[in-house]
């Protein structure tokens, strides 16, 4: 869940730590130490569908598409592009808006739970039949099939990996099922903020006005576990891997993909001062 903060006008600030822990129901299971939990196939235990309910009734998907404004949209249609493959659905969000802006959308995703949410989201935004398919990127190829002009991987999704081998396979099975003239669009947070500004000056990321805070609750090179807290003082966790923004675009590069453009928070430009979202471009020709 990555969606930016500024979706919802709302502020970026600091936050004190204090107050309560709630633990979370019906339950996500990190174990006793949770900082040790660096596994590529934990995700489909992070998302409970408590959780994900929780986020999806919280977080107005027509607010999130207004500041996300036209961007991925315009981008894909620029160059022609029918046919996508979403390999990170979730609860749908980019697939529904694909499919509504008239693209031929299949959507992936290696949770069941999520793409279920996501098939009854389809149906009820705008009574859309997603094409759902259950596959893991690392196994993409074997479970999904056809070939697409374009291959989303949006909302904060690639740092689920946890090891370099495992993006490297993920991102060769994008390639594969690219056409020869095909992009990849893969956004990512902005963890060189993250880690560059260390722990001690941690940021809080408010969703939805106030409504939901997200947190780095601890940060090293090779975890970023983010807490996020609801208004029913319920707390989620997700344990991510921290790209950073050059590391994403050589792995991208030594896949085989030719030119790749990083965007900041959605504009052509970004300033070197922080943006909270990098949106990498990848071209295959
Ligand atoms: N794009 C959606 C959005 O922005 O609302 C949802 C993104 S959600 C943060 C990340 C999704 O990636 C989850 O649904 C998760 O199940 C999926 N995912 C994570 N690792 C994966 C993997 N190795 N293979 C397939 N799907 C994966």
């Amino acid at each position: 869940l990555g969606m930016r903060p500024a979706d919802t006008g709302a502020v970026v600030r600091c936050l004190s730590t204090g107050g309560s822990v709630i633990s979370a129901q019906p339950v996500q299971k990190f174990g006793d130490n949770p900082v040790d939990v660096r596994d590529t196939d934990h995700y489909t235990e992070e998302y409970v569908p408590s959780f994900v309910e929780k986020w999806d009734s919280l977080i107005d998907w027509d607010r999130r598409a207004e500041s996300e404004g036209t961007f991925f949209i315009d981008l894909l249609r620029e160059r022609g592009v029918k046919k996508v493959l979403d390999v990170a659905t979730g609860t749908g969000f980019h697939s529904v808006r694909l499919l509504e802006a008239g693209f031929e959308a299949v959507s992936a995703d290696g949770s069941a739970e999520m793409l279920a949410q996501a098939f009854s989201n389809g149906l009820k935004h705008g009574d859309h039949i997603l094409r759902v398919v259950q596959a893991d990127w690392r196994w993409l190829n074997r479970d999904a099939h056809g070939e697409y002009d374009a291959i989303v991987c949006l909302g904060n999704s690639f740092t689920h990996l946890f090891s370099e081998r495992d993006r490297r396979k993920a991102l060769a099975e994008f390639y594969a099922m690219l056409k020869h003239d095909g992009i990849l669009i893969l956004d990512q947070r902005n963890y060189d903020a993250i880690l560059d500004r260390g722990y001690s000056s941690k940021h809080v990321y408010y969703y939805c006005g106030e409504d939901v805070a997200v947190e780095p609750e601890y940060v090293d090179e090779g975890l970023v576990r983010m807490r996020y807290s609801f208004p029913d003082e319920s707390v989620y966790h997700l344990n991510m891997f921290p790209l950073r923004k050059d590391y994403t675009r050589r792995l991208m590069e030594e896949v085989g993909f030719q030119r790749i453009e990083t965007y900041g928070d959605f504009q052509h430009t970004y300033r070197a001062e922080r943006p909270d979202f990098f949106i990498h471009v990848a071209e295959k020709e």
